[in-house]
Parts: structure tokens; C-alpha cells; sequence
């Protein structure tokens, strides 16, 4: 998936886990660290691997990174508080794990590297609408621009479909006795 998918999935579920209680601009800035967090196994970085699909796609690599990650949180109460409790930390490790699932989309079915080093089998379950976009240049040409808006299609009804469910249990929950 391209940036547009990754990024209304982190949200969608922050929007799930952040509890009710932090003020709105938390919730906003929770709203973006799942994003970025959805999109990490996408980075542009030395020896990750990116356009090969393996190391920054692998699910080994991603669970022990990301165990490095939580450690502090799930070390200390306080910092565990600050963020929400455990449970918003696994979810948030989940958003990680979401990336994987969605690349598997690509209609070209080639892919991803996700039990590397372990297998070199590729894991491809290719959803015909959702399409690559080029690496190169132009970035933003008609190709480009449909992609973006069919994943927004597709994913914003996810988070709309999310949003509604707990504003409704939050509604539900208020009118209990
Ligand atoms: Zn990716």
C-alpha cells in the first residue's frame, strides 16, 4: 500500500485504542504516531531493504524491533500511564504489523519477503483494485493519483466504519445507568 493506506489504517486504529479521557490534540498526536508507525517497514533507509521487500518487510525483523521499542513502556508503569496503558502500546505494535498484511494487497501479487531470513517465500494475497506506484519520476501523474484515491476510498470507510462503532459504545456507555 502506498502512504494514503498505511496512514488511515495507524489512524483507524488509534482511533480504536486511545482512550476517551486524553484531550483532542492527544488524540490527534496519537492519530499520527500510529500513522508514522503504520508506515515504518516503507522508510528509506540504508541496508533496510525497501524495494527488495525482506528485511524491512520480514515479521521477525518487525516483532523484534519493535520489542526493543516497547521494552521501556512496558517496563515502567509510569511512562506505560502516560500512553495509555499495555494495551495501547501492543495495538500500537500491531499498527507495525498491519503494514505487512496490506502490502501482501498488490495486485502484482509478487509479494512480500515476510518470513525473511527464515523462508524466502514470497506471501501475496492480491486484491485486484489496489495497485503499486512508480518509485521514480513523475510522482504525482494520473497513475499515481487514481491509486491514492482508490485506497482512500477503501480505507476511509474502515476508519469512518471504526470511529462510528466506538462513538456509538462511548453514546451507549454514557446512557447506562
Ligand atoms: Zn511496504
Amino acid at each position: 500500500m502506498t502512504l494514503i493506506g498505511h496512514s488511515i489504517t495507524g489512524a483507524a486504529v488509534a482511533a480504536v485504542v486511545v482512550p476517551s479521557r486524553f484531550s483532542t490534540g492527544s488524540k490527534m498526536l496519537c492519530a499520527v504516531l500510529f500513522a508514522v508507525l503504520a508506515n515504518t517497514p516503507d522508510f528509506r533507509l540504508p541496508g533496510w531493504g525497501h524495494d527488495r521487500y525482506d528485511i524491512s518487510h520480514s515479521i521477525f525483523m518487525s516483532v523484534a524491533i519493535m520489542a526493543v521499542l516497547a521494552a521501556p513502556f512496558m517496563c515502567s508503569s509510569s511512562l506505560r500511564r502516560k500512553v495509555g496503558g499495555r494495551v495501547v502500546v501492543a495495538v500500537a505494535a500491531l499498527t507495525w504489523l498491519s503494514h505487512l498484511l496490506l502490502d501482501t494487497f498488490y495486485n502484482h501479487g509478487q509479494g512480500i519477503g515476510l518470513f525473511w531470513p527464515v523462508s524466502s517465500a514470497n506471501v501475496a494475497l492480491p486484491i485486484p483494485w489496489f495497485e503499486t506506484v512508480s518509485e521514480g519520476l513523475p510522482y504525482f501523474d494520473s497513475h499515481t493519483l487514481r491509486v491514492w484515491m482508490i485506497e482512500f476510498a477503501c480505507y476511509s470507510m474502515v476508519f469512518l466504519t471504526i470511529v462510528g462503532i466506538r462513538m456509538a459504545m462511548r453514546m451507549k456507555k454514557k446512557s447506562l445507568p
